[in-house]
């Protein structure tokens, strides 16, 4: 398995030395499941789906990851970002372990109505292994709050009401406030953390984003609300350019009625890559994994790249943008904001009360602020970069639970 964080989990490893028998241990996942998703299009056509639920570890807690609608998904992705889920949990410290799933299917051409069938079927398909003390799924790419009501309703036909198996629900079905822009917020922290280490100011910073869904379009919003200039912005149609910032009330009300970035007036057109290799500060990669490549990364302009998508930066790509100097905050720091929230929607579904706002947004800040600081630290003790040092953290944590419970 020559997956990505793969290899970035066995460079922290071997720096630890923690053997070559533990690390097998620890990169080798639990379990991996694959279904059949039959469902009945709206034209009484039968159309078969492949779906899959892959669970790495749960030495720390229950499993947690998303569920991903897209054509790309597939066995190999669903273990690359699992793993990444189990590290990602610890970093942030949460009684958590890994788990990622999804059907293989492109949402852009599915009604709302056999996206329902599909999510129900899929849930049919894995309801045995998913759990609130065994595995709980959440949003990722192309599924929303929607699609989780949906997951905890057929869930709890077979299990009883059982909010607490999914995250990322509507605040009006057992939902948390604040989860819908988490990873949007986490970003925010970790780059005003981040800057304020380099001594430079968040106001006026430059910033492109790739990506303008969940993850891209909150941290944008949140992020130009501080004020930082978005110059760069992308989605799967197209990207734009404007050195002077581009309108973000006008770019919303665009993408609301269009549902796409792309012929927004405000700006010029552009490629893809060329929002990846824009003149900006921070560039902020919130779309799929494997966007950066070595190729790309010799020509990326910004000096901070925060990882808001799982796995955007190939390892080659991480190579070069390490020795020209490119500040890289890893995914398994950057984008925990999402799970750090859903952890406090779990809690909130296992006690059976909501909490406010203010308390959801102080308890992420406190969160992310504690990962950064020991992942800094790490970084400076063993004078490694901020993802080697975010996989010594996770490493040591998940491993001393494994230790402690007996192999
Ligand atoms: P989303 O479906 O809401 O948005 C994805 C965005 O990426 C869309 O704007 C889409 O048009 C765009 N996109 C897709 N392919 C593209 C391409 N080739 N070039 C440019 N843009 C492209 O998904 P999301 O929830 O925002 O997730 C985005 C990334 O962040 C994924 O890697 C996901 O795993 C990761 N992530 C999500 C969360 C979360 O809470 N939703 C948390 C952590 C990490």
């Amino acid at each position: 398995m020559a997956t990505e964080s793969q290899d970035y989990f066995r460079k922290a490893a071997r720096l630890m030395d923690v053997g070559e028998r533990i690390e097998t241990l620890l990169a080798t996942p639990l379990r991996e499941v694959k279904v059949q998703v039959s469902i009945e299009l709206d034209s009484g056509e039968i159309r078969t789906f492949n779906g899959y639920r892959v669970q790495h570890d749960n030495s720390r807690g229950p499993m947690k990851g998303g569920l991903r609608f897209h054509p790309g998904v597939d066995a190999q992705e669903c273990v690359e970002l699992a793993t990444l889920m189990t590290w990602k949990t610890a970093v942030v410290n949460l009684p958590f372990g890994g788990a990622k799933g999804g059907v293989t299917c492109d949402p852009s051409k599915l009604s709302a109505r056999e996206l329902e069938r599909i999510t129900r079927k899929y849930v049919d398909q894995t309801q045995d292994v998913l759990g609130p003390t065994r595995d709980v799924p959440g949003p990722d790419v192309n599924t929303n709050p929607q699609v989780m009501a949906w997951v905890m309703d057929q869930y709890g036909r077979y299990h009883g009401h059982s909010p607490a198996v999914v995250t990322g629900k509507p605040v009006d079905l057992y939902g948390s406030k604040g989860r819908d822009s988490a990873t949007g917020r986490g970003l925010l922290l970790v780059c005003r953390e981040i800057l304020r280490d380099l001594n430079r100011p968040l106001k006026g910073a430059r910033i492109a984003v790739q990506g303008f869904g969940n993850v891209g379009s909150h941290a944008a919003r949140l992020l130009c609300e501080e004020g930082a200039l978005l110059v760069a912005v992308s989605d799967v149609h197209g990207g734009l350019y404007n050195a002077q910032g581009l309108d973000l009330a006008g770019l919303f009300d665009h993408v609301k009625r269009t549902g796409s970035v792309v012929g927004f007036g405000g700006g010029t057109s552009c490629g893809n890559a060329e929002v990846l290799t824009s003149d900006c500060d921070v560039l902020i990669p919130a779309a799929l994994g494997g966007s950066i490549t070595a190729e790309l990364a010799a020509e990326v302009k910004a000096k901070i790249i925060l990882e808001g998508a799982n796995g955007p930066i190939a390892p080659a790509a991480d190579e070069i943008l390490e020795r020209r100097g490119v500040l890289v905050v890893p995914d398994i720091l950057a984008s925990a904001g999402g799970v750090t929230v859903s952890y406090f929607e779990w809690v909130q579904n296992q006690q059976h009360l909501a909490w406010e706002e203010e308390r959801v947004l102080a308890e992420l800040e406190r969160v992310m602020k504690d990962a950064y600081d020991r992942v800094t630290q790490i970084a400076r003790n063993r004078r490694v970069t901020l993802r080697t040092a975010a996989y010594v953290l996770a490493i040591g944590r998940v491993g001393k639970a494994t230790v402690l419970r007996g192999i």
